[in-house]
């Protein structure tokens, strides 16, 4: 079952002047055609203006596509009746957490979203109860989001959209703003959804360490989809991949660079656990 399905999706943001005629067009995502099956942890990369926002705004219906169709659990992103439903299934999570967090309260913050579409008062602490609970943040539920760390304030902001019980979620860079340890707090937060609660998670990095575990992964350039594989396949492309103005993670380079010196080592090595098993160490 796919949770998302696009097809032959293009969108252009059209620049007008004051008069109203166009002045430009960037084809922001060019026939773009994907799928994810429900359950997945998928992650988007590409470097800055390949595309990953505006294709994920269009699985949360904030964009509606210029030419083709995006499909999230079976419905149109394009029907309007649909709109709440499909933001629902499909919540997103934003690169800064102080855009995200409205409550004075944790608690309280994580609560609105149930609130605003009419859950019984009783479910609703239910809901921010096993929201808080699945990315690690029950013991602050009494705090000021103020008083939090970066890496903190996302999980919290995490906590809001799963309150909605989504189906599936959609984070675009939520860790480009915080330092390493609030990345790794938000990162394994994130897996346990997937893992634990069964959320599909769309996860869009600029962050190689944070994909290794991703069932599938897609590569955007300008606009399309320049590669798709599982990580290992992805990764041990790296000549492809430096072409398209992306890192590695280092233990991938540093074996790959043994590898090309003569080390016998396998292709597409992603973690020191594996590079030290191939060396026989
Ligand atoms: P990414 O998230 O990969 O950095 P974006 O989807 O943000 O890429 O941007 C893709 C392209 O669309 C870029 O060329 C960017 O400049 C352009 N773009 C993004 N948002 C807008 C906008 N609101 N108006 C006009 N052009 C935009
Ligand atoms: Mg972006």
């Amino acid at each position: 079952m796919n949770i998302v399905k696009a097809e032959n999706l293009t969108y252009e943001y059209i620049r007008r002047d004051e008069d109203g005629n166009v002045e430009g067009i960037t084809t922001a995502v060019d026939d773009v055609s994907l799928r994810v099956k429900q359950g997945d942890f998928v992650a988007i990369l590409g470097h800055n203006g390949s595309g990953k926002s505006t294709l994920a705004k269009h699985i949360n219906a904030i964009l509606s596509p210029t030419e083709g169709t995006v499909w999230v659990d079976g419905k149109d992103t394009r029907d309007e009746e649909e709109i709440w439903n499909i933001r629902q299934t499909a919540g997103m999570v934003f690169q800064n957490p102080d855009n995200q967090i409205i409550g004075q309260v944790v608690e309280e913050d994580v609560g609105f979203g149930p609130e605003n579409i009419g859950v019984p008062t009783e479910e609703i602490w239910e809901r921010v109860t096993e929201s808080l609970r699945a990315v690690g943040m029950y013991q602050f539920r009494k705090y000021s989001p103020n008083k939090l760390s970066g890496g903190q304030k996302q999980r919290v902001s995490i906590a809001g959209v799963l309150a909605m019980h989504p189906k599936c979620i959609i984070l675009d860079e939520p860790t480009a703003m915080l330092d390493p340890n609030g990345r790794k707090e938000v990162i394994r937060a994130v897996r346990g959804l997937n893992q634990v609660e069964g959320v599909t998670v769309i996860l869009i990095t600029h962050y190689m360490e944070e994909i290794i575990h991703a069932d599938k992964v897609f590569v955007m350039d300008r606009g399309k989809i320049a590669m798709e594989g599982t990580p290992r396949e992805i990764f041990s492309q790296v000549e492809k991949l430096k072409a398209l103005r992306l890192d590695v993670p280092q233990v991938t380079l540093l074996a790959y660079n043994l590898q090309k010196k003569g080390v016998p080592l396998p292709d597409g090595i992603l973690t020191t656990e594996e590079f030290v098993k191939a060396l026989g160490l």
